[in-house]
């Protein structure tokens, strides 16, 4: 089971193999191949710092615990009929990002996200909805 917050559900679907660091990015992308490959994998949405936190870089500025990015986790969950506390399998989170979301929903759910402009979250959410689940990391 992995322990994931609101953002997360959508870093996910855009993750490409880019992020803080090599451990960071290690750790995200067993995350994501797992869930990739095993949709069945349960999910416990908690608030604040998850699983993909706990590989954040002690260099910099860490940013999980910032206000804007509880709200974001909030937004988000709301858009998608979720709460914080509910345990689900992945392939549950994708039915309800099929159900709930358009890849334009980015643009406003992520406003304060430095990685948006990338278009690869947008992209994910797109393939989502075409029923492709999670995109291969090469
Ligand atoms: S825009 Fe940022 S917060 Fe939103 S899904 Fe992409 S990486 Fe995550």
């Amino acid at each position: 089971m992995y322990k994931l917050r609101g953002h997360h559900l959508l870093c996910l679907l855009g993750y490409r193999g880019m992020g803080y660091s090599k451990e960071y990015v290690e750790n995200m992308t067993l995350v994501h191949q797992t869930l990739r490959e095993n949709p069945e994998k349960w999910v416990l949405l908690v608030k604040g710092p998850d699983h993909l936190c706990e590989k954040f870089p002690h260099t910099g500025e860490y940013h999980c615990q910032n206000d804007i990015i509880y709200k974001r986790d909030a937004v988000i969950l709301r858009k998608l009929g979720l709460r914080i506390g509910q345990m689900l399998r992945w392939k549950d989170i994708e039915f309800h990002i099929q159900r709930d979301m358009v890849p334009a929903d980015i643009q406003s759910v992520c406003d304060s996200c430095s990685w948006r402009s990338y278009g690869v979250c947008e992209e994910g959410v797109q393939e989502m909805l075409e029923g492709k689940g999670l995109r291969e990391v090469q």
